[in-house]
């Protein structure tokens, strides 16, 4: 049964250039492509699309760092979307990405990290639902 991830090409890889590699890597990994958009984060946007995180340290920073310029949003899916995406990315510190991940490959830092994949099956349709209208997926 095909599962759905909602993946973010962040920031720092738009600015780098890397859309174009982070989504051949993506198709060629089995995900097909169910939504796509180029958007941006208002302030408010990134503080309610990362409320989990907002007793932590880091909070202003990864709200000011995803709000800061365009990202891509992707609705993907494939079997075993959740995990699959999640080992296709690495982890969320670069330094400890496995070799040929995205983030080992494309990432600069554990907060400018290239890409966001959900958690969980379930946070997977409230992301989608949080970038596209039903009109926007296929
Ligand atoms: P993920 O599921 O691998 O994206 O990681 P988390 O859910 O733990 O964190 C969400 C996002 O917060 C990460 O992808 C980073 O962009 C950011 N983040 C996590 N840890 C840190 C940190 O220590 N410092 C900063 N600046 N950002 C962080």
């Amino acid at each position: 049964m095909a599962h759905t991830t909602l993946m973010m090409i962040k920031p720092d890889a738009v600015e780098n250039g890397h859309i174009g590699r982070i989504l051949e890597k993506v198709t060629a990994a089995g995900f097909q492509i169910k939504g796509l958009k180029l958007t941006q984060l208002s302030k408010n946007d990134a503080e309610r699309f990362y409320e989990v995180h907002q007793e932590r340290p880091f909070f202003g920073e990864l709200v000011a760092f995803m709000s800061r310029g365009p990202i891509v949003a992707a609705v993907l899916e494939k079997e075993n979307a959740v995990s699959d995406f999640r080992t296709l990315i690495g982890a969320t510190n670069p330094a400890e990405a496995a070799e040929g991940t995205i983030r080992k490959l494309y990432a600069t830092s554990i907060g400018e990290n290239a890409v966001h994949g959900s958690d969980s099956d379930e946070n997977a349709e409230i992301e989608a639902a949080f970038h596209f209208a039903g009109r926007e997926r296929f």
